[in-house]
């Protein structure tokens, strides 16, 4: 595998000419088969509540464990220190998401159900296969995603409360970041899977596509060689996430879709180059920087937006 130093383009997207037998297997079946994996576990017990988590787990200790063994650029791997400082962070993000997620639940589920009755929104595909639903409730979902995630990144007042920054602000980039995010988003990212979900009274496919977004959340995030040209046309792939993270304001202007990029390739903000730099600017702000972030931009942040670049 080739070594990488700081200031070179790399691309996640190509294999290496010396790429070995482990990272080829890698680069061209990993993220069909666990998707394969997890829809088929799936659909075999579509309610076992445990899958969220055994799903969570199990992807992020096989990505973590390549990540380790046959990484995309080598210095963007952890030391032992600091991966634990972001398993605590992703860890303190899968509980408060887990809390977000409850109180919408308790609230939306009667006023969401009103509304439904009253603009004859009782429209689910019920009848059809588990899988096809879940991929409707997925690319739905992340429909409304798409465009909260521009909002973020193109209005000052949503980028600051939403704390996205501080997703944005790590300088390596692994499976684990996906949950990295300031607490405050959690509420801003459950929400579009359960608008669809109690908006339209789907059921039990919701949970099917909730494990789907765990999968892609975490491969989009991962530090290894991935396929794109085939499976990156509807869904997104690392190579167009790592691009979204770019320290370069242009090119994070670009492909927020973090689990699919079809509306990134419908409403024309797909990007496809290889990436120098992650983070939001020279430094990676500290853990307290990052807190403030709703309050406080860092010093030296260039990707954040401003009032005249707002649009
Ligand atoms: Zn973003």
């Amino acid at each position: 595998m080739t070594e990488l130093g700081e200031s070179t383009a790399v691309s996640v997207r190509d294999l290496p000419a010396d790429a070995s037998i482990p990272t080829r297997v890698v680069f061209w079946v990993l993220q069909p088969a666990l998707w394969l994996a997890v829809l088929a576990a799936w659909v075999m017990d579509p309610e076992n509540p445990a899958l969220f988590g055994l799903t969570f787990l199990g992807v992020h200790s096989v990505l973590g464990a390549l990540e380790y063994r046959i990484p995309a650029r080598r210095h963007w791997r952890h030391p032992m220190a600091e991966k634990i400082a972001v398993i605590g962070i992703a860890i303190v993000t899968f509980m408060v998401g887990g809390a977000a997620a409850g109180l919408y639940e308790t609230y939306l589920t009667a006023p969401l159900d009103t509304l439904r009755m009253s603009l004859g929104l009782d429209l689910w595909p019920h009848h059809w296969p588990l899988i096809p639903q879940a991929l409707l409730v997925f690319f739905s979902s992340e429909l409304i995603w798409y465009w909260m995630h521009r909002a973020e990144h193109r209005w000052v007042p949503v980028w600051r409360l939403s704390g996205h920054g501080a997703h944005h602000a790590f300088k390596k980039l692994n499976a684990i970041n996906a949950g990295a995010n300031h607490p405050i988003e959690l509420f801003l990212i459950v929400l579009p899977s359960i608008l669809v979900d109690l908006l339209f009274g789907v059921g039990v496919a919701a949970y099917g596509a909730a494990l789907l977004t765990v999968v892609q959340t975490a491969v989009v995030h991962s530090n290894l060689h991935l396929n794109a040209s085939g499976v990156g046309w509807l869904f997104t792939t690392n190579a167009w996430h790592i691009r979204h993270h770019s320290a370069d304001l242009a090119e994070s202007n670009t492909n927020y879709g973090c689990a699919v990029i079809v509306w990134d390739r419908v409403f024309g903000t797909f990007g496809d180059s290889p990436v120098i730099e992650v983070g939001v600017g020279p430094r990676e702000p500290t853990t307290l920087e990052k807190l403030l972030m709703p309050i406080r931009e860092p010093a030296g942040g260039v990707i954040a937006p401003t009032r005249r670049s707002s649009r």
